[in-house]
């Protein structure tokens, strides 16, 4: 078979080097490369402007430019072409910046050998490749630039660190379900993916929402992994989606498209293999109408084939409000750590559904006075303190807060801005950028939702002392009672509501201190300390099973 012919562009002034990337190119048996090279970034922005390049290897210190000036000028002369980064042992802090800022690997100089060469270049294209289209979320650019972070932190295997980068197992399918009344067939795109099947069975949430692509159910598959070994939950990651607007469904076809589901995906779920819960737009009774369509199926009832469905089904009590006190738990842990007294602090929230909703519940239980909250149709001011209960009841009569007397309208985009001890945002990712995030003016960001700070906005905070308590610990709570309702339903047995809570303080406050504990010893932020404690779960079990055949 003829090999792929890859042109690559080596941009080094040292000669040595140079050569030795050749020699090494050239040794390789699956591949044929062509090197160019360029000794300057001037003449490198000059081939890249006429040659057609697969890939550029970037020495960040050449003659005419040098440090993160280099790798961001070549980007902004050309935005697809995949850079790996050629780092000396003592830049490596400077190379893990360029790939936070978007390059797509970083190779040490000292001991680069051709397999490390060749594979990183490969893995590299094939990622670029793979950004197109359905991939193409800032979701999962956000959770691979995290997990490259604290890979290289961690030194996890550079074997390891290429498999964990996708997920292992995706299925996409086109959809069709009734509407109502009319004589009319919609068909919608559906996603059920699982990122790592080393841990034990998959476990990850079903989102129904309008903007639901494959790179952002993979992103959410991926953060499944990291919380569920940060919690030692024995679970890998999984995540699934339908592109579909929720609130335009009747219950009847909320009902069909979610069996249709079902069915569509009856070869991938299962309570020993992978195993649904709800997320944005699902909720107990969706998970109801899985569990029934798996059951019939099989034949017989199998509750533990999903988990946050109605206690009645054999739902564990606790899990629906259990991120939201998770959420809470941590706070209040994390304020009796930093000397702020509950009493007396303000929190604001954004989003007012499950988790939402919750964490505005048992914060101000807990004493916090919630100062400003909202949802998609409106964001609410008082300082004096919002009537969370009022609020509950007006949502359940009205579905939104549009229209609630008991506080001030303001802008959406001020809600986060607002001066507050904790900021709890609770509803969509990528809501503090670098953007907003030198607005942002709390002491706490608890993130209840998935994805909500980028990794820019995320250093300014930490320059800043915010303390961001990661949405990977933060929000785990929901997982965490979802396993016991999972163990319970293994074994048929109940536990009390006290247990459930006490249990599931108990691990979150662990993972807590063990982030804490891997903060300090990395001197790093407690997101990436969370991911370094994570991965070194995923690693070793990764290691001891060791890869098949
Ligand atoms: P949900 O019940 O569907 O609630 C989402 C809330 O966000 C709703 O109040 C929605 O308003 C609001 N919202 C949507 N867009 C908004 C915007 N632009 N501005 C302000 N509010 C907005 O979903 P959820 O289960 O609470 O999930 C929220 C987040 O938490 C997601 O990132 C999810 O992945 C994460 N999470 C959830 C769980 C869980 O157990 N449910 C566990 C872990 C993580 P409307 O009601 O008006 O549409």
């Amino acid at each position: 078979m003829a090999k792929q012919r890859i042109n690559v562009l080596l941009v080094e002034d040292n000669p040595v080097y140079s050569r030795l990337i050749q020699k090494l190119l050239t040794r390789s048996e699956h591949q044929d490369f062509k090197v160019s090279m360029a000794g300057t970034l001037e003449s490198a922005i000059e081939r890249l402007g006429v040659g057609s390049f697969d890939v550029v290897l970037l020495d960040l210190m050449l003659p005419d430019s040098a440090a993160l000036d280099t790798f961001y000028r070549l980007r902004a002369h050309d935005m697809r072409t995949p850079i790996i980064i050629q780092s000396a042992m003592d830049d490596v802090g400077l190379a893990s910046k360029a790939v936070e800022g978007g390059a797509e690997d970083y190779l040490l100089k000292d001991g680069i050998s051709s397999a490390t060469l060749t594979r990183s270049i490969h893995y590299a294209i094939e990622r670029t490749n793979a950004r197109g289209a359905e991939w193409s979320s800032s979701m999962l650019h956000l959770a691979q630039q995290q997990f490259l972070k604290a890979a290289y932190i961690a030194g996890l295997d550079p074997n390891i660190r290429q498999r964990l980068l996708f997920p292992e197992r995706t299925q996409i399918a086109a959809l069709p379900f009734k509407r109502d009344g009319v004589d009319q067939v919609e068909t919608v795109f559906a996603y059920r993916v699982q990122h790592v099947l080393t841990m034990g069975p998959t476990k990850g949430g079903l989102r129904y929402h309008p903007e639901v692509s494959l790179g952002e159910v993979a992103a959410l598959s991926m953060w499944m992994t990291w919380k569920c070994a940060l919690m030692k939950l024995p679970f890998g990651g999984a995540k699934g989606g339908v592109r579909v607007d929720p609130n335009t469904l009747s219950k009847d076809e909320l009902e069909r498209l979610t069996r249709r589901y079902t069915s569509e995906f009856i070869g991938m779920i299962g309570p020993d293999k992978d195993i649904p819960a709800p997320d944005m737009g699902t909720d107990a009774q969706i998970m109801a109408w899985i569990m029934d369509t798996y059951s019939e199926h099989v034949g017989y009832s199998v509750p533990s084939v999903v988990t946050g469905k109605p206690v009645v089904l054999g739902g564990s009590l606790g899990r629906h409000e259990a991120t939201g006190r998770g959420l809470a738990y941590l706070v209040g842990e994390t304020c009796r750590l930093i000397g702020l007294d509950t009493d007396r602090a303000t929190a604001v929230v954004q989003g007012f559904g499950n988790v939402g909703m919750h964490a505005a519940t048992f914060l101000s239980e807990m004493g916090v006075r919630i100062i400003g909250i909202s949802d998609v149709s409106v964001a609410l001011h008082n300082p004096n303190g919002l009537p969370i209960d009022k609020l509950k009841d007006y949502v359940r009569q009205n579905r939104q807060l549009f229209g609630c007397p008991y506080g001030e309208i303001i802008p959406g985009r001020d809600l986060l801005e607002l001066h507050c001890d904790i900021l709890a945002p609770c509803a969509l990712q990528n809501q503090i950028t670098a953007e907003n995030s030198l607005r942002i003016n709390c002491r706490i960001v608890a993130e209840g939702a998935n994805g909500p700070t980028t990794l820019e906005a995320d250093d300014m905070l930490d320059a800043r002392g915010i303390i961001v308590l990661p949405d990977i610990l933060t929000n785990a709570g929901g997982v965490v009672v979802s396993y016991f309702e999972w163990v319970q339903g293994l074994q048929n047995l109940t536990w009390p509501l006290k247990e459930i809570n006490n249990r599931m303080r108990d691990v979150l406050t662990d993972a807590l201190a063990r982030t804490q504990r891997r903060a300090q010893a990395e001197k790093v932020d407690l997101r990436t300390a969370a991911m370094i404690e994570a991965l070194s779960r995923v690693g070793a079990a990764s290691h001891l099973r060791g890869l098949f055949p």
